[in-house]
């Protein structure tokens, strides 16, 4: 898709000082960075703007700080991971307040080819509130340009995600997205407004309720959707299936017939599970050994959970991925977190992975699927932002991605 947004090949960076928001929300165990590819993928746009003699201050919200500022989400195993990444130093200011005194005096001693990280964003409160209006022009305050590089974020209309821009540019300063961003946006972009086709989407994961607009949307989109996971129960249910104890949405049964109707109309395929694997309940913990059996679609035992797709419904999905030259792939087919009802998501994995199709992956629990079950390296695309990328999906415009200067 062509973005018609600037990016940081766009702007003049020489010795001014540019604002990146990045997304180093990364996740930690005992203080010690146990995933470092956010921090990866900032890299590009960083290096960029130091070959170009920018000053780079690097903001990020890192975990949901849920009781105020503390040490445990702090960004200063970020500023130790990224400057061995940079192989040059990076000044973090720890300071709770974000901006400030401290952030301030880090900004003015800046060269050019310097880098600063500020403290997690997310220590101010919360960034959407009136709070948010004073943090934006605090934010703007320290710098001369603003590049966002969030995507994970980029669905957020936060103070150091979209409020920031606009004080920015009030000041003749220039607002764009960095290289990441406009990465996500042309494979999402392409795949959504200017598929090759076939294109297929497979949505899965627990409910319908979380992917109404994606369902609606990409039924005018794509040639073929599939539905897995939890959220097919409620299309069976509105078929007049018994379900069992599976997952259901009562309330979105109309809705549900509505899709139904709508891909018959438009001469969609709209796929659902033939078969499904079935246990006595749901597993406690969660990969607790588990006794099951597959059943026919229409054959699901009353007193029986749906878990996982079938062996039919798995082979069959992959059939449709075969043929598609563009896939989208957003939640889970099962419980995958368990070994035994991960073979339906496992089966759509690995097709995926065969394929010379263009193959991307919303991120979220499909990424981590991916990941998990070793075949991230075999897709075109994993996206690094779950809720953004679901956004997109659904066809809105992300807050970020608009509050960047027009080209
Ligand atoms: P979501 O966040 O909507 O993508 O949902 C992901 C979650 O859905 C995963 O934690 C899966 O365990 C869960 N899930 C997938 N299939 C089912 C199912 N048939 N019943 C209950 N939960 C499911």
């Amino acid at each position: 898709m062509s973005l018609n947004k600037k990016s940081v090949d766009d702007i003049q960076v020489a010795g001014k000082r540019v604002l990146v928001r990045c997304d180093f929300n990364v996740p930690l165990k005992d203080g010690q960075i146990t995933d470092e590819t956010r921090i990866v993928a900032a890299l590009p746009t960083i290096n960029k703007l130091l070959s170009e003699g920018a000053k780079v201050i690097l903001c990020s919200h890192l975990g949901k700080v849920k009781e105020g500022p503390n040490e445990k989400e702090s960004l200063a195993p970020v500023a130790k991971r990224l400057s061995e990444k940079l192989g040059k130093e990076v000044n973090f200011v720890a300071d709770y307040n974000v901006t400030g005194e401290a952030a301030t005096a880090a900004v003015a001693a800046m060269k050019e080819g310097d880098v600063v990280l500020l403290q997690n964003t997310r220590f101010r409160g919360k960034e959407e509130t009136k709070n948010g209006e004073e943090f934006s022009k605090e934010l703007a305050d320290l710098c001369d340009s603003y590049v966002c590089d969030a995507f994970g974020s980029s669905h957020r209309a936060h103070a150091s995600v979209a409020g920031v821009t606009d004080v920015v540019r009030a000041k003749g300063g220039e607002c764009a997205v960095g290289y990441l961003m406009q990465k996500e946006i042309d494979f999402l972009g392409n795949a959504v407004e200017n598929p090759v086709r076939p294109f297929v989407a497979i949505l899965g994961g627990a409910k319908v309720a979380d992917k109404l607009n994606v369902i609606d949307n990409l039924l005018e989109k794509a040639d073929t959707l599939i539905i897995g996971g939890g959220m097919a129960f409620t299309f069976l249910k509105a078929k007049g299936y018994e379900i069992g104890n599976s997952l259901v949405d009562d309330e979105k049964l109309d809705y549900c017939k509505e899709m139904m109707a709508k891909a018959e109309k438009l001469g969609k395929q709209l796929l659902l599970p033939i078969d499904t694997t079935v246990a006595a309940g749901f597993p406690n913990p969660i990969d607790a050994e588990i006794e099951v059996e597959v059943v026919d679609a229409d054959k699901i035992p009353a007193d029986k959970e749906g878990l996982d797709i079938g062996t039919k419904t798995a082979e069959m999905y992959a059939d449709a991925v075969k043929s598609a030259k563009t896939v989208v792939w957003n939640g889970p087919m099962g419980v995958f977190e368990n070994p035994v009802l991960a073979k339906g998501t496992i089966a759509v994995a690995k097709s995926l992975a065969e394929t010379d199709a263009t193959t991307i992956i919303g991120g979220g629990d499909s990424a981590a699927a991916c990941n998990q079950l070793g075949f991230a390296d075999k897709m075109s695309h994993i996206s690094t932002g779950g809720g953004a990328s679901l956004e997109f999906l659904e066809g809105k415009e992300l807050p970020g991605v608009a509050a960047a200067d027009n080209k």
